[in-house]
């Protein structure tokens, strides 16, 4: 069947090379404003039918005689309608890592006559075929089968059905460049993509048909639900239900749906779609939310929304979140590590902000937080470091033109290095100010970077434009601390002066506690060491001095192997 696709595909293309016809299309001229889509789900047959409309407008300077329609690769186009008249297309698979088949179906539109700039249409448009799980953009740049199996876990399938949109599935009509994984030019191809659609809205029915009564959880703003057994020739056994969804704007939300026999295990504040015999496990999950949010509330304010736990069918599966909702396969794991997710979820349904460091990067250092709560400092700074070489890693590679973390789309950097961010200012400022900091913050009236900035410097009384200079509005990579020197010298009542001296190799200014250890215990000092500078402290202990130390983990920086310097014997 695939064979056979494909060289039906091939033979299309050939005759449209012969044909002239000219695949010089500009892929971004479009922007699509508006989808109303009816999507028709049978897990059985792990298939989909789509049919509905699509608005498009012509954001490009010329006039544009064809436009592009992307699927995944393993749909089909079926129907492409102006006006009730069908239109000439040529459909070629085209490679791309935006779809996980690492491909999707392009239809190459002949529109009847020329669109002008800012020009609109609205096309009648209908595709189906498979969606299984399908790994070859991960397999072909060399992941392991199994670790992408469980990356792209996307699938219409009994007895879980859970498929992500665009990055993951085009299951609804896009139109991009291509991009590819391998280059990096994914992120950034999506970064565009999401840009371009800032005030597009979806509408998606999403229908099932099958035997038993089926519960569908999607990402979007429900607006209804309905079942009816199917009409006269059907089979009698044979149902179906649909649930209306709304996604406005699509930019920040990658529209997202599952649907299997779930039972809602509901709490006040939480749903846990899950499987009847995960029934243990939801509960876990469910309890973890009850037990973080007092916490979580204290920090980022009372939830707003529920927060939605929706059952993936396999272990192993990487979680997927999009603001309070999370895919994730339940398991019956430690209860820490099911509170360090329910945390986050909360802190989505809490505290929102259009800008990523904050919305994530705040998410994950409750996550940090909550680690401490549960075992102390140490290992909260040890639960963060487990994320710091992904940050060393995109630091090294990224370069000085690359905007700072707070006008920043790397998933790396508005995660990991705004949790380490956020982290350093709970250290500089307490957390009696980021709260106060945090109650005063609106989404709508952060309209300019420094709004937040602001409100920290406001609650803590303190000018920071040092710090937020070196790591929010340029990214000046990270610091690179040693001790460069430590004398002691012994005082007239007997206990040690230590003058030790601290060195960053890095670009970037950072408030770094530094510990001289001595044989009664250590002192600690945080000392303000800018970027290729040096700073001196003295430190008085009591007893012999071993060793001084800079940094325990709270400050990320390049090379964290070079941090202590014995004390030498005098
Ligand atoms: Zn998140």
């Amino acid at each position: 069947m695939r064979v056979l696709h494909f060289r039906f595909f091939l033979f299309l293309f050939f005759l449209s090379v012969l044909c002239g016809s000219s695949f010089a299309v500009d892929r971004t001229a479009f922007t699509f404003t508006h989808y109303d889509l009816e999507i028709r789900i049978d897990p059985e047959g792990h298939a989909i039918a789509a049919r509905g409309k699509v608005r498009l407008r012509n954001d490009s300077h010329a006039a544009q005689r064809n436009l592009t329609l992307q699927i995944s690769s393993s749909l089909t186009w079926r129907l492409i309608e102006l006006n009730g008249k069908a239109l000439p297309y040529v459909a070629a698979p085209y490679t791309t890592d935006i779809d996980h088949t690492g491909a999707v179906t392009e239809a190459v539109v002949t529109l009847p006559s020329a669109v002008p700039p800012k020009g609109t249409l609205e096309l009648d448009l209908g595709y189906a075929g498979e969606i299984a799980p399908d790994t070859t953009r991960l397999t072909r740049i060399g992941v392991p089968a199994e670790t992408a199996a469980h990356s792209d876990w996307d699938q219409v399938a009994e007895p879980v059905t859970a498929v992500r949109g665009i990055g993951y599935v085009a299951w609804y009509p896009v139109s991009l460049p291509a991009a590819s994984l391998s280059d990096n030019s994914l992120f950034a191809a999506l970064d565009d993509w999401k840009r371009s659609q800032h005030d597009t809205n979806m509408r998606v029915n999403l229908c099932w048909v099958g035997e038993s009564e089926l519960t569908t959880v999607a990402n979007g703003r429900a607006e209804g639900v309905s079942r009816h057994a199917m009409g006269a020739g059907e089979e009698a056994a044979t149902a179906m239900g649909c649930s209306v969804y709304s996604f406005a704007p699509v930019a920040t939300t990658v529209p997202a749906f599952a649907l299997a026999e779930y039972t809602a295990l509901t709490r006040s504040d939480t749903n846990v779609y899950h499987l009847p015999p995960q029934a243990p496990a939801a509960q876990e999950y469910a309890l973890a939310a009850e037990k973080v949010l007092p916490f979580a509330t204290e920090w980022f304010g009372a939830p707003r929304t529920k927060i939605q736990v929706v059952q993936l069918p396999n272990i192993g599966d990487l979680p997927f979140e999009s603001g309070p909702i999370l895919f994730t396969p339940l398991e019956l794991t430690d209860r820490n590590a099911i509170q360090l997710r329910m945390v986050h979820q909360l802190v989505h349904a809490s505290f929102n902000s259009p800008r990523p460091w904050i919305e994530e990067g705040l998410a994950h250092f409750a996550q940090a937080l909550e680690r401490e709560r549960q075992g102390g400092r140490a290992a909260a700074l040890a639960y963060m470091q487990t994320l710091l070489p992904a940050l060393q890693a995109a630091e090294a590679g990224a370069t000085r033109a690359a905007p700072g973390l707070i006008n920043s789309t790397d998933e790396v950097m508005y995660r990991v290095k705004a949790m380490y961010v956020w982290w350093m200012l709970r250290d500089m400022v307490g957390d009696a100010a980021l709260q106060q900091a945090f109650k005063k913050y609106h989404p709508l009236d952060d309209k300019d970077t420094a709004y937040m900035p602001r409100l920290i410097e406001q609650a803590a009384k303190r000018d920071l434009e040092w710090f937020f200079d070196d790591w929010l509005y340029r990214d000046r990579g990270l610091p690179e601390f040693r001790v460069d020197s430590v004398f002691p010298r012994t005082t007239l009542n007997g206990t040690y002066v230590v003058t030790v001296t601290i060195a960053n190799d890095g670009d970037s200014a950072a408030e770094v506690p530094v510990f001289v250890r001595a044989e009664g215990g250590e002192r600690t000092r945080r000392m303000l060491v800018k970027g290729k500078s040096k700073a001196v402290d003295r430190v008085e202990v009591p007893t012999t001095p071993n060793e001084a130390v800079v940094n325990d983990g709270s400050v990320p920086e390049s090379n964290m192997n070079n941090n202590a310097m014995a004390v030498a014997p005098k």
